[in-house]
This record gives C-alpha cells, structure tokens and sequence, in this order.
C-alpha cells in the first residue's frame, strides 16, 4: 500500500477549466467497500455527504491524448475508456454508430437550447 500525501493536489479540467481539489487518483477509492472504478479516476470525498464512503469522481485521463478532462459530458465520453471530446470528435468515425448518433443529438439539442 502506498501512503497517502497530505498535500493538497487539484484536478483541472483542461477543457472546460473546471478544478477542485481530489483526494485520490486511481480505480479503488479507499475507505470505500469494494467499489473498483471502471478506470483511473480523479477522486474526492463528498463535502455533501456526511457518509465518508461517498465520494465523487471529478474526472479521468483521455486514454489516446492524456489530457486531464472532467467527466462532464460536454468534456468526456466513457466507452470502454475514457476519451476527451477532442479525441472523440478527431476518431467520430471509429466509434459505434450509437455512440455518434448520441453525440448528435446533443449537439442538435444544445444548439436549440441557445435560441
Ligand atoms: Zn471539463
Ligand atoms: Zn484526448
């Protein structure tokens, strides 16, 4: 087991900007039951939650570029890795059709949203 830092390490967001202080990088949380995340994750504690095994993932790593992006859907899509919006929208034509479809989708309904 490694031992934990004190030191205060933050997460930002290289898309959005979004940042926040995390406890934790990785895919099993400690002081969690037997959660193992799907990936590598930015992890902190839930302020909201006075359960100290909630907690909350702030973000991940693209696995094609490595940037640092928030699991916002705006940010990052998860299909069986995580992938930063950049990378999803470079490699669009290699993921399922579902997939592109969502996106979109969203694009379509965000662009309505705005008028
Ligand atoms: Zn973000
Ligand atoms: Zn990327």
């Amino acid at each position: 087991m490694e031992q934990t830092t004190i030191e205060q390490k933050t997460f930002a967001c290289q898309l959005c900007g979004l940042s926040s202080p995390f406890t934790y990088y990785g895919q099993k949380p400690p002081n969690t039951r037997a959660i193992v995340l799907l990936e590598e994750c930015f992890v902190t504690q839930d302020p909201f939650s006075p359960d100290k095994e909630k907690f909350l993932v702030l973000g991940s790593t693209c696995s094609l570029c490595s940037m640092c992006v928030c699991v916002g859907s705006d940010c990052s899509l998860f299909y069986t890795k995580r992938f930063c919006m950049q990378c999803v929208n470079k490699h669009l034509d290699q993921f399922p059709h579902q997939i592109q479809a969502e996106l979109a989708k969203k694009k379509h309904s965000s662009k309505a949203a705005v008028s």
